[in-house]
């Protein structure tokens, strides 16, 4: 073999190498021994989708630790980025293709099951689509690949292995059906669309369920920390409030000033603020923190927790220690991912997922440059008047309802338990299973746990009950004997008054349903009203009663009493 002369080694696919990189493949570090034995044989790498630390990562792996880096702008302005909800997104795909003609386009989805299911669905409606998976044979697989390259099937529902290799120029949309592992792959997949340089849609449906499952998949695997950290930022720049090219440049250490114009974001944009003042505070405890902490000890100190972490590491001494107090935990973190999408901060993810400035950090901390910020609140606010229909269904005071019972049996406030931002999403999504919940705003795991199954049975009880239709009598009876909510709850529930539910309650006893008043009146109760009837002058009449008792027995119980 040495005898060969050798002019040159080229790796492509270079980010296989690295464990950091997002296609991880053991058997290419061998590749080391190649500068070993051939220290003199040039040697170059190539990939196109590999952040900073898998860069280096390379270098280091090949035994080339020097080496000339050249790096091309990862920025493909033809490309729309749009991420959007993964409600409904059968239907949502259904009318992007619809005005899409025979364009060609590929949507990526998560598993062979999941293709096969789509492809079924688009032919039903009358597009031309093909499944491709590697559950097919290398013929089928030839055949459907060779029908697209040609455009004679303009759509191929595939999962990820479709399109390594291919290179088909007018392929004019890109869809994710479910969220990609990381950026890394999401980046590699769109760049698939628009390789001729025309304008090119790209959506990524973005679903929290997607997230578990994604979790779900890299738990126990020998990179699980670094996978789900990955995960964790795909996550973030789906949930971005800024410029979506900002976002992904910044992730492979590009940074770009201006926003792109083209993507869903620079299109609807949210409010801004300038946020130039909170944006120092952070960059300045990630510089006195040596940036050497992650995420949520640049969160602690600079709200000043005093936790045994801090104090361990004695950061309450640092000058940045509490300086951002007067913002919630949750709306910081939240400004802290727009800075890390808008490239201020960048994030070490082989490194225990430390922060650290970017160039563009130290110009907002020395040179006065201005930062905005999406203002979190508004965000929420802009959410529900989106969503919310006009008309407010009884659900959302089910839902509240629910709220304070379950805040009060833990003591905490009701919003802790969910806001009012998250049962409006309930009202308006109205989910019927955990799938459908963990897709709710503001939903996490934790409160996926904890709340699912009381919130579904509230929904699934108050559309079964509205979906049946019952006279209303019997719906307030159904909800006290099904569902076991006291009659101030359906009253409250139902916008009723409680006179109104002890009346459907008579009246269910009067049809012949079986109902123990007794835990509503005592028989001394009875007792009283039925002597007053016979002093009343007008024994018909509910007022007279009530003033009789100098207004000390309500209504109900006196028409009840009257009843029995
Ligand atoms: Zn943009």
């Amino acid at each position: 073999m040495n005898s060969i002369k050798i002019s040159l080694f080229a790796v492509d696919e270079a980010h296989c190498i690295s464990s950091w990189g997002h296609d991880f493949r053991p058997a290419y570090t061998q590749l080391k021994s190649l500068k070993e034995q051939f220290p003199h044989v040039p040697l170059i790498a190539l990939t196109a989708t590999a952040d900073k630390p898998t860069r280096e990562d390379i270098a280091t792996q090949l035994a080339i630790p020097n080496a000339k880096t050249f790096i091309a702008s990862f920025d493909r302005p033809n490309l729309y980025l749009d991420v959007r909800s993964g409600q409904n997104r059968n239907k949502q795909i259904l009318n992007f293709i619809a005005r899409r003609g025979r364009q060609s386009g590929i949507i990526y989805c998560l598993s062979r099951k999941s293709t096969e299911k789509l492809a079924a669905t688009l032919k039903s409606k009358g597009h031309e689509a093909e499944a491709y998976h590697a559950g097919l044979t290398a013929e089928e697989r030839n055949t459907i690949q060779d029908n697209f390259l040609n455009d004679r099937t303009p759509i191929i529902v595939a999962t990820i292995a479709f399109g390594m290799g291919i290179d088909k120029s007018n392929v004019r949309w890109v869809i994710h059906y479910n969220m990609p592992k990381n950026i890394e792959g999401y980046y590699q997949e769109i760049g698939r669309s628009g390789r001729d340089g025309l304008a090119s849609h790209t959506i990524l449906f973005y679903s929290f369920a997607d997230v578990i499952m994604l979790r779900k998949f890299a738990e126990g695997t020998a990179t699980e920390a670094y996978q789900l950290a990955k995960l964790e930022r795909i996550q973030q720049f789906a949930e971005a409030l800024s410029c979506r090219r900002k976002a992904l440049l910044g992730y492979f250490g590009e940074h770009i000033t201006e926003d792109c114009g083209n993507c869903d974001i620079c299109k609807t944009p949210p409010k801004y603020f300038d946020g130039t003042l909170i944006a120092q505070k952070v960059c300045s405890a990630v510089a006195r923190l040596q940036e050497q902490e992650a995420l949520g000890m640049v969160l602690d100190v600079l709200r000043g927790s005093q936790n045994a972490q801090v104090y361990d590491k004695g950061y309450q001494n640092i000058k940045t220690f509490g300086a951002a107090k007067d913002i919630s935990w949750r709306d910081l973190q939240q400004y802290i991912i727009q800075l890390l999408n808008q490239g201020v901060l960048q994030i070490y993810f082989h490194e225990n997922g430390r922060l650290l400035l970017t160039p563009f950090a130290k110009k907002v901390l020395y040179e006065g440059k201005k930062v905005r910020l999406a203002n979190v609140i508004q965000e929420v606010e802009k959410v529900k008047t989106e969503k919310t229909p006009r008309k407010r269904a009884d659900l959302f005071e089910k839902l509240k309802t629910l709220r304070i019972k379950l805040a009060q049996e833990a003591g905490m406030p009701a919003y802790i338990v969910f806001s009012d931002a998250a049962l409006e999403d309930m009202e308006y999504k109205k989910p019927r299973n955990r799938e459908d919940f963990a897709e709710i705003s503001g939903v996490g795991e934790a409160k996926l746990e904890k709340y699912a199954d009381d919130f579904l049975k509230v929904i699934n009880r108050h559309l079964d009950s509205t979906e049946s239709d019952l006279p209303t009598h019997e719906r307030s009876y159904k909800m006290f004997t099904a569902d076991n909510l006291s009659p101030l709850e359906i009253a409250e529930q139902r916008g009723l008054s409680e006179d109104s539910v002890y009346g459907h309650f008579i009246k269910m006893h009067q049809l012949g349903s079986e109902f123990n008043f007794s835990e509503f009146i005592t028989s001394e109760e009875i007792q009283q009203i039925k002597k007053a009837q016979k002093t009343l002058a007008d024994p018909e009449a509910l007022k007279p009663y009530f003033e009789y008792f100098e207004e000390k027995i309500p209504y109900w119980k006196i028409k009840l009493g009257l009843y029995l």
